[in-house]
């Protein structure tokens, strides 16, 4: 999708893929400065140990503890994270601003970290249900020693505890795996808790359409698949090395044409 933004635009960038071996990380960094790179996005299993190889990390990649994006200005090399942002764009792009509502975060794992994080900075209320409830406590113990306003609400997956706080919300997001090919028939709530109106945002974007967003959508809620955060991350990583606005829809086609082979 990079690729085929800078064709778009017509501009002298290429991105392509680095296999980069954990003993090799410092290594790697040290070639972005002598190579010139523009940036480089940044993936599992190095996101949190790359910090200590750049000069500067944003506050918000410091909270998370998480770096996607390093951009490089004339050798100086700087550390964000595009994922929290790119949920949050995304989500707007579709369903207008966000600041100030009640967000029911389904799993506590990296990504909802990245999203958590992202949607408290604007205000948002969080509560977290997870699988693993010492997992949720420390995310929402993280929260609250950044934002400082209560711990956020933790409860489990099941059917009377999500019950009671899904009618006080005004989103639901999955940041589990559930529903992930090949478990496509897999669903992270029961869908009857779904109703008209609530916004649902799947992280999953593999397959097109998950049972979730399906069972949201026959229900009258607004729902997206995580395609469009993968799209949006991207896009401000983009942004962020060239300077340049992002051609949204011709990412998003890209992507869709590589992930599910179709236009
Ligand atoms: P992660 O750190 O491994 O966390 C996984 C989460 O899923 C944990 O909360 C885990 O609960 C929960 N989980 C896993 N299997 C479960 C099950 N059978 N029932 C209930 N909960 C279950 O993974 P991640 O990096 O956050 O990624 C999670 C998903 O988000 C993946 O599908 C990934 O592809 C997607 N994602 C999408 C984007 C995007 O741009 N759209 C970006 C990042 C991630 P426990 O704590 O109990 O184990």
């Amino acid at each position: 999708m990079h690729n085929a933004a800078i064709e778009a635009l017509d501009i002298d960038y290429i991105y392509v893929p680095f296999h980069v071996m954990p003993e090799n990380l410092g290594k790697a960094v040290e070639g972005i400065r002598a190579l010139e790179i523009a940036g480089v996005n940044v993936t599992i299993p190095h996101k949190e140990r790359i910090i200590e190889y750049l000069d500067e990390a944003s506050d918000y990649s410091m909270q998370i503890r998480s770096v996607n994006t390093v951009i490089n200005e004339n050798g100086r090399l700087r550390g964000d994270t595009t994922d929290g942002p790119g949920f949050v764009r995304s989500a707007e792009a579709a369903w207008g601003k966000l600041d100030g509502c009640r967000v029911l975060i389904l799993g506590a794992g990296g990504s909802a970290k990245a999203v958590s994080f992202a949607l408290a900075r604007i205000g948002c209320q969080v509560t977290i249900a997870n699988r693993t409830r010492e997992r949720a406590v420390e995310l929402a113990e993280g929260l609250k020693a950044v934002f400082g306003k209560g711990v956020p609400e933790v409860v489990g997956l099941r059917v009377e505890e999500l019950a009671d706080v899904i009618r006080e919300t005004d989103m639901v997001v999955n940041t589990t795996s559930v529903g992930m090919h090949p478990d496509v028939d897999g669903i992270p709530l029961p869908p009857d808790l779904l109703y008209p109106n609530l916004l649902v945002y799947d992280l999953v974007y593999n397959p097109a359409k998950t049972r979730l967003v399906s069972e949201a959508e026959s229900r009258g809620a607004m729902a997206m698949t995580g395609l469009k955060m993968l799209v949006y991350q991207g896009a401000i990583s983009f942004e962020m090395w060239t300077g340049r606005e992002a051609p949204v829809d011709v990412m998003e086609k890209a992507a869709v044409r590589a992930l599910h082979n179709k236009d």
